[in-house]
């Protein structure tokens, strides 16, 4: 008898698979289905084919289409995503189909959108580029790159400008390009890779050990600060799989704004391997051909975010994880995997090399490296051999006059980089204008009413807003407390910031980088072209700006009120500020300038300034490490958390009191703490709390937290509330 029964996971809260008939149709696994599911249907994923089911035969309703002209997800996916569901303790089903692109969660046969190209027509090769109206901008650009190679993909035009499909098209309407359709998105553009930098010693002992060892498992930490080129023995690495018939790279980038640049690097370097990027601001219809071209194997370069751990990879040899100690690589709500140890394992699996990248390596990753665990391999020189290190210096708040929140030695060092026509950033990690808005009679602070937080000032539109539920109000005339209306915004954002350097600086030519300001899209890329052109002199933003950016021309970092982060009740947030102060120096004096960095600071003193001032981060990580030994902090200890949330606090203190309990009498190698509130008590109106399990063993804390949610699951208690476990936790 054939085997007809399919077990099917499907995008529901149960931890289970469910069996289908396959009433004659053939349907392999790994293969998209549809299938009746209570009074709708739904998309599933066959994981199984069986001749017999736990269920009644007759009860068993058959599927309702197989999507066979797709290729099915190979095993090796399937089995990283249930491994990871297992590890993070979250139902399998849903995890695997929220891996897939949106278009594959879709009841419809997953038909990519058609690719064009295109060419001049003999019109336009007889055309001149003065026809086209100079304002015409980027119907030029795309008009003279037409001329320069036959054809142009839209991958190709996506390079030159975010808006040169348009202007293909319009070339089209003209009548002087026309269009074809192509099948991927690669690159059609015959082009000699761009010229190879000489690596330096350390960069060619790196390659060189990694290139020796590339067939097999290994981990390598490669520790590098910033400048010592870092991207270059990744594209060096590249180069060495790329060129074994077939194989794929997956390289791991932590945040969207990061891919095109590098993305643009790749391709200019390796220029004859197809490249997709896979993030969450590409179109559904983009996200899905791209990761089409990656199952097939027709990509061989895989640049993407955190979600792109789990596309398959036919023939995946290489996983490089740049900037590896970044948070954004742990997903924060659903199944709250983190992608650099998903990475690993992955690796591991398939026998092939993870190379993870960073100039402060999370200490999790460096505790590894000198464990032996990992295999360390150092970039301490500057790859530009007269690049320099920046100057560093701390001034204390306390003991200078401030102006508007800046000190006299900033505003004479911004004034000398005016004077140079040199450029500077501020670095201020609040957007908005003002943190707080205060009431001076009754010391009244604006909060919000759904979350444990304080509203922030947007004085531009007049609002309130609250940064962790979205919450908006107008500003109130007078103090809802006392009636007073000596209301005053407190503190300083990025706006207030911006406005006061446009006072103090009347001739800088300023520009503000944070969420609000680069909401719209491209507004990012607009704003550091015009860095690059040097239309900007002063760059103020937040974290968005500490990352990969690279502006020769700035000899300037100010780093303005970073104290809160220094006394924070998270035992990560020094490491954090760390990192981001490590990087945020390191955009000062990359060419052949050399780079001032100021901090203002209430407590120079600081261990972390300490180290920071020598860019040491060695002996910073090994004080930390230290210092969580002592305290049984991770990486020393396994942790994990059951999170708890609902609108009345009542119902999340009475699950967790039970959870508690229950955990306390699952196991003895754990040890559970009582039930607390997080920082946030409060968010978008859900009042919440947890309870945390610490262990010396993974192994044992894995037992107890599949024991426990296996026994969570389904009690009258635990449906009153939402909750989660939250595996190696990173907030709290
Ligand atoms: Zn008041
Ligand atoms: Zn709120």
């Amino acid at each position: 008898m054939p085997k007809s029964i399919l077990k099917i996971a499907l995008d529901v809260p149960l931890n289970r698979l469910f069996d289908y008939l396959s009433g004659g149709q053939v349907a392999k696994v790994g293969q998209r289905v549809l299938v009746p599911f209570g009074r709708r249907s739904q998309i599933g994923i066959v994981v199984g084919v069986a001749e017999t089911s736990d269920f009644a035969i007759e009860k068993l309703k058959p599927i309702m289409q197989v999507f066979a002209d797709e290729l099915p997800i190979n095993a090796e996916t399937l089995n990283l995503v249930k491994f990871s569901a297992d590890y993070y303790q979250y139902p399998f089903g849903q995890a695997l189909l929220s891996a897939l692109p949106a278009r594959l969660r879709q009841i419809a046969p997953a038909v990519s959108r058609k690719q064009y190209a295109y060419q001049l027509t003999d019109l336009g090769r007889q055309l001149d580029v003065e026809a086209i109206p100079k304002r015409q901008l980027v119907n030029r650009r795309v008009f003279l790159a037409l001329r320069a190679s036959n054809l142009l993909t839209e991958a190709d035009l996506d390079e030159i400008s975010s808006s040169a499909r348009k202007a293909a098209k319009q070339l089209v309407i003209e009548g002087w390009a026309s269009s074809l359709q192509v099948q991927a998105t690669v690159r059609t553009l015959e082009t000699q890779p761009a010229v190879e930098p000489e690596l330096n010693q350390e960069q060619a002992l790196a390659v060189a050990r990694i290139t020796q060892d590339s067939q097999s498992f290994k981990a390598w930490l490669l520790h590098g600060i910033t400048g010592s080129g870092k991207t270059e023995v990744y594209i060096r690495l590249m180069q060495h799989v790329l060129h074994r018939s077939d194989s794929q790279v997956l390289v791991l980038v932590p945040e969207i704004n990061l891919t095109p640049q590098l993305e643009a690097r790749f391709r200019s370097r390796l220029p004859n391997f197809s490249l997709v990027s896979l993030h969450s601001n590409l179109s559904e219809s983009e996200r899905l051909h791209h990761w089409q071209l990656a199952q097939s194997g027709t990509a061989r370069i895989i640049i993407g975010t955190r979600l792109s751990i789990f596309t398959p990879l036919p023939n995946l040899k290489l996983i490089i994880i740049d900037e590896e100690h970044d948070s954004s690589y742990k997903q924060q709500d659903s199944m709250r995997y983190h992608a650099r140890d998903v990475a690993l394992v992955r690796a591991k699996r398939l026998n092939i090399p993870v190379v993870l990248g960073s100039a402060t390596p999370a200490l999790e990753s460096w505790h590894n490296a000198t464990a032996n665990k990992y295999n360390l391999l150092s970039l301490n020189q500057r790859a530009v051999t007269a690049a320099q290190l920046p100057h560093i210096e701390c001034i204390d708040t306390t003991k200078v006059n401030l102006q508007q929140g800046l000190t006299p030695q900033l505003i004479t060092a911004l004034k000398l980089r005016l004077a140079r026509k040199e450029q500077s950033l501020l670095f201020i990690n609040r957007r908005g204008y003002s943190p707080v808005l205060l009431c001076s009679a009754c010391h009244w602070i604006a909060p919000c009413m759904r979350c444990s937080s304080k509203l922030v000032v947007h004085l531009g539109q007049r609002k309130l807003r609250c940064h962790h539920c979205g919450h908006e109000q107008k500003i109130p005339n007078q103090c809802p407390s006392c009636g007073d209306a000596d209301l005053h915004p407190t503190g300083h954002g990025t706006q207030r910031l911006e406005q006061t350097l446009a006072q103090l600086l009347p001739t800088a030519r300023i520009a503000r980088v944070d969420r609000d300001s680069t909401s719209r899209k491209n507004a990012l890329v607009e704003i550091l072209d015009k860095v690059h052109n040097q239309e900007i002199d002063i760059l103020v933003g937040t974290q968005m700006l500490a990352k990969g950016h690279d502006f020769p021309n700035l000899t300037l970092v100010g780093v303005i009120d970073t104290d809160s982060a220094l006394h924070s009740p998270d035992f990560r947030a020094s490491e954090r500020l760390f990192a981001q102060l490590m990087q945020v120096a390191g955009r000062a004096g990359r060419a052949d300038k050399a780079g001032q960095v100021i901090i203002q600071t209430q407590f120079p003193e600081h261990v972390l300034f300490n180290a920071l001032r020598t860019q040491d981060y060695v002996t910073y990580a090994k004080a930390m490490l230290q210092e969580r030994e002592q305290v049984q902090f991770p990486p020393y200890v396994f942790t994990a958390l059951l999170r708890a949330e609902a609108n009345d606090f009542a119902l999340v203190h009475q699950f967790l009191q039970h959870a508690f309990e229950l955990a306390r009498s699952l196991s003895d190698k754990v040890l559970v703490y009582d039930p607390v509130r997080p920082q946030m008590e409060r968010l978008k109106g859900m009042e919440r709390g947890h309870v945390l399990m610490q262990a010396s063993s993974r192994p044992a804390l894995q037992q107890l937290l599949k024991n426990l949610v296996s026994q969570l699951r389904g009690k009258t208690i635990a449906a009153k509330v939402r909750w989660a476990v939250d595996v190696n936790p990173l907030e709290f």
